[in-house]
């Protein structure tokens, strides 16, 4: 199926059902009529001369005109470029040059100045504002467009077409275009959604970014595969909407990436919330913290909560927990690879298997791995070998099972005195101190060392921030020595991209101007 297809169909079994709410705004459609505004914009984008593969951009916080363009672009099989809403001019550049966009849609607090002069100075055809009247005169102009059209457009499509140009979180350097088929995510979507057991009765909350393939596969895609519902919170993160969306619009799912639901939890009205419809979700993005786990599980109510782990090259989940698997195993890794895919843990650099319960890179093979990064081929070649197996640069140990606990990414392992240390694993038990509300763990150059541990903690709410001698207490007798943080840092906040990772490229920087 193409996704257009897929929608169509999802539409005509459920029309009367909830397809998408903005409940901030109380704007909702059914499926009926999501489908109908889907064709709207679709023909919209004929009128204006909008070819199959060219590249449409989408630059703007979460609101129901992302998912309206999201769905046309695939209905007339355009190239969905997503655009980080926090990029400003140099980056935005970057990205509108680098995918050869043709059309922006962009959220209306992105008109400036700067932005009309960078469209002077490139070819691109125009900008589509939400909210403003551009937008109705798009739909407008869709309206002489012939609905014949758009059949004609959908029979030329196949499901292998480009459909999706997403850019990776930039956790690690500078963002790269992931290049994904049809086939790539909608099957993604419709395997995540099967794993959580959606049917047309689930409501999903999605405070997660939708220019991220959090949001629009494992959500969107996840959603409208089954008939269930969209529900975006609000158009940026913030715990309070996204906990009154759940009890206002009855969730049943809640998604979000580890830092989101800590700030859910020790939010000061937590309580006043009610959240007895939830029933399932997702934690996924970065390293899921058990406590963090435990605590959703036993104060949301998510009993049946999936751990994901993937990334936008590969659609992007590889593996996930089931309802059926044990608790431990359901908080502590990220579960089996997902049907159809295969994965497998090779020594770094190379291709040969490390032994069952030794610490590799991981491997991805399967529908899910990407066409390739957008333009450029050196790196597709580096990241994909010849056999299709995507490399993920993530170390994880696989048990006898096939449960896979990720240890941490290739580059955040700290090497101190000859000794490999993963971060994950002191952060994981920094997470048992009662007045630490997060942790995330850097290696800093040190002169004896090579590299010695740093701590960056947040504060529960009136806890006494944490010393270097409170912490060495904390740790005595229950990690090694070499694994315990020599320095402490009390901040507010960690530097986080958009997506919600926490930049330890960042931190590092900043820990060494720190140091002197
Ligand atoms: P960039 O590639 O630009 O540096 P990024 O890798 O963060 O950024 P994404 O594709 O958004 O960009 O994220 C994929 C990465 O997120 C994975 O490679 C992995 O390191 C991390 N990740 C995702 N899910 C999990 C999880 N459940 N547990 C641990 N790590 C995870
Ligand atoms: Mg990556």
């Amino acid at each position: 199926d193409t996704i257009g297809a897929n929608l169509a169909r999802t539409a005509a079994r459920h029309p009367d059902r909830e397809a998408l709410v903005e409940a901030e705004t109380g704007r909702r459609w059914t499926y009926a009529e999501f489908d109908a505004a889907v064709d709207a914009v679709a023909r919209g984008l004929l009128a204006r001369g909008v070819a199959r593969g060219d590249r449409v951009g989408i630059w703007s916080p979460n609101n129901a005109e992302w998912v309206l363009t999201q769905y046309a672009t695939a209905r007339i099989g355009a190239v969905l470029t997503n655009v980080n809403p926090a990029y400003r001019s140099h980056e935005l550049d970057y990205v509108v040059r680098q995918s050869g966009m043709r059309l922006m849609v962009a959220a209306t607090a992105h008109r400036s100045s700067d932005y009309r002069a960078m469209l002077a100075e490139i070819r691109f055809t125009e900008t589509v504002f939400i909210g403003t009247p551009d937008w109705d005169a798009l739909v407008e102009a869709g309206s002489t467009v012939d609905p014949g059209a758009l059949d004609a457009r959908a029979a030329e499509l196949s499901c292998d077409d480009p459909v999706n140009i997403q850019y990776t979180s930039g956790t690690t350097g500078f963002p790269k275009g992931a290049t994904l088929s049809h086939h790539n995510i909608l099957n993604n979507g419709y395997f995540v959604a099967r794993g959580l057991g959606y049917t047309e009765h689930d409501r999903v909350c999605l405070p997660v970014p939708l220019y991220h393939c959090f949001g629009m596969v494992m959500g969107n895609l996840a959603a409208t595969s089954h008939g269930a519902c969209m529900v975006l919170p609000s158009a940026a993160f913030d715990p309070a909407a996204a906990l009154r969306a759940v009890q206002d619009e009855r969730c049943t799912s809640l998604y979000g990436v580890p830092t989101m639901f800590i700030a859910e939890l020790d939010h000061p009205d937590f309580a006043r919330y009610d959240l007895s419809t939830l029933r399932t979700g997702i934690m996924a993005g970065s390293p899921c913290p058990v406590e963090v786990m435990k605590r959703v599980v036993g104060e949301m109510n998510m009993a049946e909560v999936a751990i994901c782990y993937g990334m936008t090259e590969t659609s992007p989940v590889s593996t996930m927990t089931r309802r059926d698997d044990d608790l431990r195993r359901r908080t502590e890794t990220v579960g089996r690879v997902m049907p159809h895919l295969e994965v497998k843990v090779v020594r770094p650099g190379t291709t040969v298997a490390a032994p069952r319960g030794e610490a590799g890179e991981l491997c991805t093979r399967g529908y899910s791995v990407m066409l390739g990064y957008w333009d450029e081929p050196d790196k597709t070649v580096e990241a994909i070998d010849s056999a299709r197996w995507m490399h993920t640069g993530d170390l994880a140990v696989m048990d006898d099972e096939g449960y896979v606990d990720i240890v941490g990414r290739i580059k955040d392992m700290v090497i101190r005195g000859g000794e490999n240390i993963y971060p994950r694993e002191v952060e994981e038990y920094l997470y048992t101190h009662p007045d630490i509300a997060d942790v995330q763990v850097i290696g800093v150059p040190d002169r004896k060392y090579g590299e010695e541990l740093m701590a960056w903690v947040i504060m529960r709410p009136g806890a006494e921030p944490l010393t270097e001698r409170a912490l060495a207490e904390f740790c005595e007798g229950r990690l090694a020595h070499y694994k315990v943080p020599r320095r402490v840092h009390v901040v507010d906040a960690f530097p986080m991209t958009v997506t919600g990772k926490v930049r330890k490229v960042e931190m590092r920087q900043a820990a060494i101007d720190l140091l002197g």
